[in-house]
């Protein structure tokens, strides 16, 4: 082969390889059920995303696979739901990028509530983040907003589409709150407590106006002590709440003698921590369950 048909060789490779280099998706990696969503919503066809926690799949107690390091070593960008949510994996997941993957901790960037030493943490540990913002369609939104300009900063040839997608999302989203405040309105203000297992719904309650009775703390492992039972019973009976919402990974006695004591039914299950099998498919099928489930339990 001589020079040139060799440089002629490399050049069609090189302009193949640039090719579709450009044309290349971005491979997304999502530790998160909304994010994923928001990933598939935002990115349309430029971009491909493998869901690591499906629906369902309890987030606090996640553990990383071999597998999910494989995909998130082969992605461009690893999407986190972040304020501590993936506290036990997080160092084992960025030794192993090596910090050849974008790593973006989405909750990270938008504002957070907070959980002080008084209510219930251990005496002199510092304030626990609420990782759980996604019941908020407001800090949700905020959520869209980071996703697309990552994709914006990752693949500059298709800011367009990102926009476009992103503000169509953002749309769907503020229609999603209109249609929640119009379900909320039918709740009178003074029986809008909302007694749980963990303390999901801290964002939910400050954007619709609730009082917050939680049975145990931010994630799903801590069994409540005698005493905060027996308070969270009192209250029930003093403000007349008729229904409470309880999950699976609360121990089923404590279940029992609270439903039994407090007089309050079962208000059915929601979806505390993203998306689920079911109507909880799809965000907007998630938080209209759980807007259904809760004001028609309490009215
Ligand atoms: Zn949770």
């Amino acid at each position: 082969m001589g020079l040139q048909s060799g440089c002629k060789v490399f050049c069609v490779c090189f302009l193949l390889f640039s090719t579709a280099k450009l044309q290349a998706q971005i491979k997304v990696a999502s530790f998160s059920t909304v994010l994923s969503e928001i990933a598939e919503k935002v990115g349309g066809k430029n971009v491909t995303v493998t869901s690591l926690i499906k629906p369902g799949q309890d987030p606090h107690e996640y553990q990383l696979t071999p597998g999910d390091l494989s995909a998130a070593s082969a992605s461009d960008l690893v999407l986190l739901s972040g304020k501590g949510m993936e506290a036990t994996y997080l160092v084992n997941l960025r030794d192993a990028l090596l910090k050849r993957v974008q790593v973006l901790a989405v909750g990270d960037q938008i504002p957070s509530l907070t959980k002080g030493a008084d209510e219930g943490k251990e005496p002199g540990k510092e304030e626990t983040e609420d990782p759980h913002w996604w019941n908020s369609i407001s800090e949700t939104e905020k959520a869209t907003v980071v996703v697309r300009d990552a994709f914006v900063h990752l693949d500059g040839q298709h800011i367009a589409d990102y926009q476009a997608s992103a503000t169509a999302y953002l749309a769907a989203l503020r229609e999603l709150d209109s249609w929640v405040k119009r379900k909320v309105a039918e709740l009178p203000r003074n029986q809008r407590t909302l007694v749980t297992s963990h303390d999901a719904f801290q964002y939910f309650a400050k954007d619709y106006g609730f009082q917050i009775d939680s049975i145990e703390g931010l994630t799903t492992d801590q069994e409540p002590s005698v005493g905060h039972v027996t308070a969270i019973i009192a209250e029930i009976k003093k403000q007349g709440v008729k229904a409470i919402f309880l999950e699976n990974t609360l121990n089923p006695k404590v279940s029992v003698e609270i439903t039994r004591e407090s007089g309050a039914r079962s208000g059915g299950s929601l979806y505390a921590d993203g998306l689920g099998p079911g109507d909880g498919e799809t965000y907007a099928g998630m938080f209209q369950h759980n807007v259904t489930t809760i004001v028609d339990a309490l009215k």
